[in-house]
């Protein structure tokens, strides 16, 4: 029987995030499940919306999980992580004597010393394992993909909804692509599309990426798949890419090469739909009836985001909305200080705001609503059956308004309405619902809102591609659809 070796290696890294990546946050896990090895692996991510998940289902080999690691996004995975958790891989791979490889990747993780650290870990995987063993690797919608990953993966297949509500069902098409694989020669034909596109612009559930994807099972490839990219990363191959699989190359490479024409084609339509946070709460409190849910993109931790800009905040407070309630703000202090006071008890407050760079603390007196240590399952279409291991939490009501603020210990993109429910909120039942989070919260907020509005607030995920300080990009790439040329002399 065939032996398939399986492992997962999951980072989107933020070159711009003032915050390393570290072995910790890999270990620990958060929204994601902590890093988990071997033999304990199917029955922890049995039923779960992930690649590695959907692939053991689909798979119908013999497997061999070696490890799976995966951190919220943030800064540069730090090299000794990335050696590390490579080397198990790797290792692993080879003393399993396998047929082949299987690799749930994100496609935009980034260390120092490589600036497409998937390819190297393929690169690595191919030197141990030699250049004929398949391999097969599932990339995140937003993936930065090189030409290297195309040239050292046998075949590879990428999540095709922004909310990703298909991340398991993209890890059982990698196992069909495994098969074909198996049973004969496949060709590939891939092609990069110059002008980047802000995340909050990529969802799926709008024009123009929605008709594009709804088009890819219509490819006369065997498999065709798109990657819109991960604009704040500093590096060559940031940006869409398109790829597509045949029995024969000339069928790969037409099938490509339609794609990224209807991509090109698709470039005036993709639109940021970011409105300032002052406007954004404005017409919250002018709706008639709520929820109505404010996105707060550029502090996503989703993205690298700090998870703790006041921006949005102070909006609400300056506004004097009379109920909104906010989740979750990143602030390790604050959650232990309400720890220690305990539910009732009225604290001074010096909320968020670390990160001078984008906002200030928000100061003043809270009280405290509720207290929970931040475990819980979520429920919602894109995580629901992970645990989640948030630390401390706590619901903060600021003192003399009617807004509440949900405070957590680790940094974690708001997906899922657990995220209000874990301090006792009902999301349904509020007027203004504040999220951290760009485009994944819809997958579960978009049936209670009766509008959705995405609020520009200074944060570490930039929608403004053009303002962004970039050095690394090839030279040709728009900086945003119908965006300038990258200036030629950076830095
Ligand atoms: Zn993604």
């Amino acid at each position: 029987m065939t032996r398939v070796a399986v492992a997962g290696f999951q980072h989107e890294t933020n070159t711009f995030a003032p915050f390393p990546t570290t072995m910790e946050l890999f270990e620990r896990g958060g929204a994601w499940p902590p890093l988990t090895r071997g033999a304990a692996i199917p029955g922890r991510f049995r039923g779960l919306n992930i690649p590695l998940a959907g692939f053991l289902g689909a798979c119908r080999h013999e497997v061999i999980p070696i490890l799976w690691a995966g951190a919220e996004p943030g800064g540069f995975v730090e090299d000794a992580a990335f050696d590390a958790i490579a080397s198990e891989i790797v290792e692993g791979a080879a003393a399993a004597r396998a047929d082949a490889v299987y690799l749930d990747l994100h496609g935009a993780m980034v260390t120092r010393r490589h600036m497409d650290a998937e390819a190297e870990l393929l690169r690595r995987l191919r030197a141990r394992l030699g250049v004929e063993l398949p391999i097969v690797a599932s990339f995140d919608l937003h993936g930065n993909l090189a030409p290297e990953i195309f040239e050292l993966a046998s075949a590879v297949a990428i999540y095709r909804s922004y909310p990703h509500v298909d991340m398991a069902e993209t890890g059982a098409r990698a196992a069909a692509l495994l098969d074909a694989v198996l049973e004969g020669p496949v060709f590939k034909a891939w092609q990069h599309v110059d002008f980047l596109i802000p995340i909050t612009a990529q969802s799926t559930r709008y024009s123009p990426a929605r008709e594009l994807y709804e088009h890819l099972p219509e490819s006369p490839a065997l498999s065709a798949d798109i990657a819109l990219g991960f604009p704040p990363a500093d590096i060559p191959y940031c940006g869409p890419v398109v790829v597509a699989h045949a029995r024969e190359q000339e069928i790969a490479d037409a099938a490509a090469r339609e794609i990224a024409e209807r991509l090109l084609r698709a470039e005036p339509a993709f639109d940021s739909r970011l409105i300032g946070a002052e406007a954004a709460v404005a017409r919250a409190l002018a709706a008639p009836k709520g929820p109505v849910v404010i996105a707060d993109p550029q502090d996503n931790p989703g993205a690298g985001g700090t998870g703790d800009t006041t921006g949005i905040l102070k909006a609400l407070v300056a506004a004097q909305a009379p109920d909104a309630v906010l989740s979750m703000l990143h602030d390790p202090a604050t959650a232990a200080s309400a720890h220690a006071a305990g539910v009732g008890a009225e604290i001074a407050i010096s909320l968020g705001g670390s990160f001078a760079a984008y906002s200030t603390p928000l100061t003043g007196t809270a009280t405290v609503e509720a207290l929970s240590d931040g475990r819980f399952r979520f429920t919602g279409p894109m995580f629901g059956g992970s645990d989640a291991d948030l630390g401390p939490v706590a619901r903060l009501r600021l003192s003399g308004t009617g807004i509440t603020v949900v405070v957590g210990s680790r940094r974690a993109q708001n997906a899922d309405q657990e995220m209000f429910r874990v301090v006792g909120i009902e999301p349904a039942d509020h007027a203004i619902v504040c999220v951290k989070s760009a485009v994944h919260f819809m997958a579960d907020y978009a049936p209670i809102a009766r509008e959705i509005l995405f609020a520009v607030a200074p944060g570490a995920n930039p929608c403004d591609l053009a303002a962004i300080p970039y050095r690394n990009l090839r030279p040709g790439l728009r900086l945003g659809p119908g965006g300038p040329l990258l200036p030629p002399a950076r830095g």
